[in-house]
C-alpha cells in the first residue's frame, strides 16, 4: 500500500483520520454496501393519531396525548400509511406479509417521549424484493431485504454550542410535531460486485428510490427537508470471496451528492485502517458536509439491546390478497420502465443517454420536454449550463433553483430569436439570482436580441468604417471575411445582435 495522508479540511474538533487514495483502497479491498433509506410518508395525519403532518408549523402545535406518549393514550394505525407501505413494497418487487405486527423498539432519547419507538422487527410488511439501477451503462441488481413501517421521532434543537450539536450547548429544546409521522424504512441486502463503482451505485440507488417514491406519490421526497434520509453502510473485505467485513453506518446523509461522497470517503478511511493492521469499529458515523469526512458517533447497538417485543396496543396488520392485488393495479410506470420508454422516444445516442442517466437528469429532461422543449435542447441545457451550476453550488441537479418549465421557456425564446444561447446564460443567472421568471429577467436586464434594422444598420456602418481592409476583402468577393465584421458588431451590441441579420446587412451593404 502506498502513502497515506491526512485530510486537509478535517474539522478541528474531530480526530483527523488517515485515508488512502481511492485507487489504492480498491486495489486492496472489495467494498460491500448496505443502504437504509427512511422515507416520510405524505399522509395528512400521523401514523397512530389524527395530528397533522404539515411541515414547518410552530413547534409543538401538532401534538396530542398519543404522539406525546401520555399514559393511557392508545394508538390506532393509519390505513393510508399501510396502503402506501404496500405499494412501495410492490414497486420494489417484494412479497407482502399476509399477517404482521408492530413492535416496540426500546431506547431512551428525549425526542421520543414514550421511550420506545413503534416499529416493525421480525415481521415487516414487505420483504425479499429487488430493484435495478444503471451506472455507466451497466445494470446492477439490488436485493431488498425489507421495507417496514415505523413512526418518526421528535426533533431536538441544541442551543448555544458552536456546532448545533449537544456538545457545548447551553440547553436543548424539543419539538414533537414530527413525533409519530409515518416512516417507511427500506433496507437493502448486502450489495456486492460493484467494485470501484460502489459510490455511484449507492447514489444511483437512492436517486432511483427517490424517483420511484415520487412516481408512487407517497412522499414529497425532499432530502434537504429530511423526508428522505439515507444511512450508508460500508464494509471492506480483502476479496470478493472473503466473508463480509465489519461495517460502519454513516447516518442521515442528506443529498445524492453526499451519498456518493460519504461512501467514497468511508472506503478510503477503512482501507487506511485495515492496511495499517487496524480494525474497523462497528459504529454509527456522522457525515460532515463541509470537510467531506465522516466522524465517529455512538457504537452501534445490537438488535437485542433494543428489547423488541410485539406492541400489545396495536392489532396485527393482515392485508387481504384482494386488496394487495388491487393496490398492484395502482402502480404507476416505474423508473426502470420509464427509462426504457424515454430512451426510445428521445432518440439520443447510447453515450448521450448514459450521460443523462449519470447526471441524474432523466426527470428534469422529461419535465422540460413535457413543457414544450425538444429532447435535444432539454438535454443540452441540463447537462451543460445547469449541471455546471449545480456542481459549483454543490447541490443536486434538481435543486439548482431553475424549473423544467423555465428551461423550456428559455429554449422557446432562443428558438423565437428573442435571445441567443449566450444571452440565455445570462437569463439563467437572473433566474438563479431571484430576479423572477425568464421573461421578467429578459425585460429587466434588457437582454432581448437587437434585430431592428435601424440599430443594426448603424452598428454595421460603424464596423465597416473601422475595418476598411476587411470591408475591401468582402467587396472583392471574400465572403468568409464577414465573420470579423459580425464579431465587431456583436461586440458593439454587447452580444445582443441578431447574427444572421447582421450578416445579411453586411453583405448587402458591401455588394
Ligand atoms: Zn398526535
Amino acid at each position: 500500500m502506498s502513502q497515506t495522508y491526512p485530510l486537509q479540511q478535517a474539522y478541528k474538533d474531530h480526530l483527523v483520520e488517515e485515508v488512502v487514495s481511492y485507487d489504492d483502497a480498491l486495489a486492496a479491498f472489495d467494498p460491500v454496501l448496505g443502504l437504509e433509506v427512511h422515507v416520510e410518508l405524505n399522509t395528512a395525519s400521523k401514523m397512530f393519531c389524527g395530528c397533522s403532518t404539515e411541515f414547518g408549523a410552530e413547534p409543538n402545535t401538532q401534538t396530542c396525548p398519543v404522539c406525546l406518549g401520555l399514559p393511557g393514550s392508545l394508538p390506532v394505525v393509519n390505513a393510508k400509511a399501510i396502503e402506501s407501505a404496500i405499494r412501495i413494497g410492490l414497486a420494489l418487487n417484494c412479497s407482502i406479509a399476509e399477517w404482521c405486527r408492530f413492535a416496540r423498539k426500546n431506547y431512551f432519547y428525549p425526542d421520543m417521549p414514550k421511550n420506545y419507538q413503534i416499529s416493525q422487527y421480525d415481521e415487516p410488511i414487505a420483504f425479499d424484493g429487488w430493484t435495478e439501477v444503471e451506472v455507466d451503462g451497466k445494470a446492477y441488481r439490488i436485493g431488498i431485504e425489507r421495507a417496514h413501517m415505523e413512526e418518526d421521532t421528535g426533533k431536538s434543537l441544541h442551543v448555544g454550542g458552536a456546532t448545533g450539536r449537544i456538545h457545548g450547548a447551553d440547553y436543548s429544546l424539543l419539538d414533537y410535531n414530527r413525533s409519530g409521522v409515518p416512516l417507511i424504512e427500506i433496507v437493502t441486502k448486502p450489495i456486492t460486485g460493484t467494485g470501484d463503482k460502489a459510490p455511484q451505485v449507492a447514489r444511483a440507488y437512492v436517486q432511483m428510490l427517490r424517483d420511484l417514491l415520487r412516481a408512487l406519490g407517497v412522499s414529497d421526497v425532499r432530502m434537504e427537508q429530511g423526508s428522505l434520509r439515507c444511512d450508508a453502510n460500508v464494509s471492506l473485505r480483502p476479496s470478493p470471496e472473503a466473508p463480509l467485513g465489519t461495517r460502519t453506518e454513516t447516518k442521515n446523509v442528506n443529498s445524492l451528492r453526499s451519498v456518493e461522497r460519504a461512501v467514497r470517503y468511508e472506503i478510503t478511511r477503512q482501507a487506511a485502517l485495515l492496511s495499517a493492521g487496524g480494525r474497523v469499529k462497528q459504529e454509527t458515523r456522522h457525515w460532515q458536509e463541509g470537510s467531506g469526512t465522516t466522524s465517529s458517533g455512538r457504537s452501534k447497538e445490537q438488535a437485542e439491546e433494543y428489547r423488541y417485543f410485539p406492541d400489545p396496543d396495536l392489532v396485527p396488520v393482515a392485508p387481504s390478497r384482494e386488496w394487495v392485488e388491487q393496490l398492484r393495479g395502482t402502480l404507476p410506470e416505474l423508473p426502470t420502465e420509464r427509462l426504457k420508454r424515454v430512451s426510445a422516444e428521445w432518440g439520443f445516442s447510447e453515450m448521450e443517454m448514459r450521460d443523462v442517466v449519470s447526471a441524474g437528469a432523466v426527470n428534469a429532461i422529461m419535465a422540460t420536454v413535457a413543457a414544450g422543449a425538444s429532447p435535444q435542447s432539454a438535454r443540452k441545457w441540463w447537462l451543460t449550463e445547469l449541471a455546471r451550476r449545480a456542481n459549483e453550488r454543490g447541490v443536486d441537479l434538481e435543486d439548482t433553483g431553475v424549473t423544467p418549465a423555465q428551461v423550456a421557456e428559455i429554449q422557446a425564446m432562443v428558438e423565437a430569436g428573442t435571445i441567443n444561447d449566450k444571452l440565455a446564460r445570462q437569463v439563467f443567472d437572473g433566474v438563479l439570482a431571484g430576479e423572477g421568471g425568464p421573461a421578467e429577467v429578459v425585460t429587466a436586464r434588457g437582454l432581448a436580441v437587437v434585430s431592428d434594422d435601424t440599430a443594426l444598420g448603424a452598428a454595421v456602418d460603424a464596423a465597416i468604417a473601422a475595418n476598411p481592409a476587411v470591408a475591401d476583402k468582402i467587396r472583392g468577393g471574400k465572403v468568409q471575411a464577414a465573420g470579423a465584421l459580425i464579431g465587431a458588431v456583436m461586440k458593439e451590441l454587447r452580444g445582443q445582435g441578431d447574427a444572421a441579420r447582421i450578416r445579411e446587412l453586411i453583405l448587402t451593404k458591401l455588394g
